[in-house]
């Protein structure tokens, strides 16, 4: 049932929209959103146009309230967890303006009670479950890479001396890999838990911190990517299946102030800006169905190639800010998931 159901979607992709509740400290709390469908319906109200012409109506797979708790979300993700065991590839990515709750949705709010976890955690429980509810018939072996997209360089997030290397990135490699590795150089861990991973993520953290001046700060700009690839022995027929599973919490979406930014900070925003419309334009060729999908016009979209497109299934999560104040940027975040419908 969950398989016709994913197969129903145009080009296997789809796009839940999540939109993050009001922070406690937040004082003014007007908000963008006007109405929300059970359909996946979701209409923003401009602040400065009352009235309908302020009125727009965007379309999703599936619409999330500010209510919403990580356990409602993970339910509807949880489908595609299970393919990732039948030897398909997915992608799961959350885009968005930094604060929108990208990382929130992915990883949940860092060390808190296990009902906050995210997608992430989620997913690597049901996997690991999953696998041991299996392993009478079939013999998986699960193992985890993490990178870092930082101004078009891919960094290992789990090489163990933690020394930031920067590896050149051959796009040869990638395509030549038949067993699926998306990024070669990066360090591959082999994994036998859910806590296994957890640890190691935690691990990628810490190498990620390095040098920046605030995790923050440096997460907003960058792209995380963790990889988990799972090998599968049918122990009765004989059969082999390779399946990998992308979770991505991208770069903060926000378009950056030409006029306020210069060296650095302006270097940052630009490959932020190239790799993201990069990815737009992969799914947008996607879920029109064109022939030809331009993936190697970032390293984003080259790592994440193996799970975008083909037979695999792509999973985006589009997070808003619902105050008044981030409506352009709310704006923006949906005209770009328009793309992907
Ligand atoms: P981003 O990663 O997009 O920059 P964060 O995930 O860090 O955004 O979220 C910004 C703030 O909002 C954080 O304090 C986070 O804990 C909070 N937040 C985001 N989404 C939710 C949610 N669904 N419920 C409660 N708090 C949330
Ligand atoms: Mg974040």
């Amino acid at each position: 049932k969950m398989f016709n159901e994913l197969q129903d979607l145009k080009g296997n992709i789809r796009v839940f929209c999540r939109i993050r509740p009001f922070l406690p400290g937040q004082k003014e709390k007007r908000s963008t959103i006007d109405y929300i469908g059970e359909n996946g319906e979701l209409v923003v109200a401009n602040p400065s146009k009352p009235g309908k012409e302020g009125h727009r109506l965007f379309k999703f797979n599936k619409v999330f309230a500010p209510t919403a708790t990580q356990a409602e979300v993970f339910s509807d993700v949880q489908p595609l967890i299970r393919s990732v065991l039948d030897g398909y590839n997915v992608c799961i990515f959350a885009y968005g303006q930094t604060g929108s709750g990208k990382t929130y949705t992915m990883s949940g709010p860092n060390g808190e009670a296990k009902e906050n976890w995210g997608v992430n955690y989620r997913a690597l429980n049901d996997l690991f479950e999953i696998s041991r509810s299996r392993s009478s018939s079939i013999m998986y072996e699960i193992g985890v890479q993490m990178v870092e997209i930082y101004n078009e360089q891919v960094r290992d997030l789990l090489s163990s001396d933690g020394s930031q290397k920067k590896y050149p990135f051959l796009i040869d490699q990638i395509h030549s890999q038949p067993n699926g590795l998306a990024v070669p150089d990066a360090t591959i861990r082999s994994v036998e838990s859910a806590s296994d991973v957890i640890e190691l993520i935690d691990m990628g953290l810490r190498n990620r911190v390095v040098g920046a001046t605030a995790l923050n700060e440096r997460s907003s700009r960058s792209h995380s990517i963790v990889t988990i690839h799972v090998r599968g022995r049918d122990l009765k027929a004989g059969g082999a299946l390779h399946g990998n599973l992308h979770l991505v919490d991208l770069a903060g979406s926000e378009r950056v102030d030409r006029s306020e930014v210069t060296g650095d900070r302006l270097k940052e925003a630009q490959h932020i800006n190239k790799s993201l419309s990069a990815l737009g334009d992969v799914i947008s060729a996607l879920a029109q169905k064109t022939s030809h999908v331009p993936y190697r016009n970032s390293k984003l979209t080259q790592v994440l190639q193996s799970s975008l497109g083909g037979q695999a299934k792509t999973l985006m999560f589009v997070q808003l800010n619902p105050d008044a104040s981030s409506y352009s940027e709310s704006l923006s975040t949906l005209k770009f998931a328009e793309r992907a419908s």
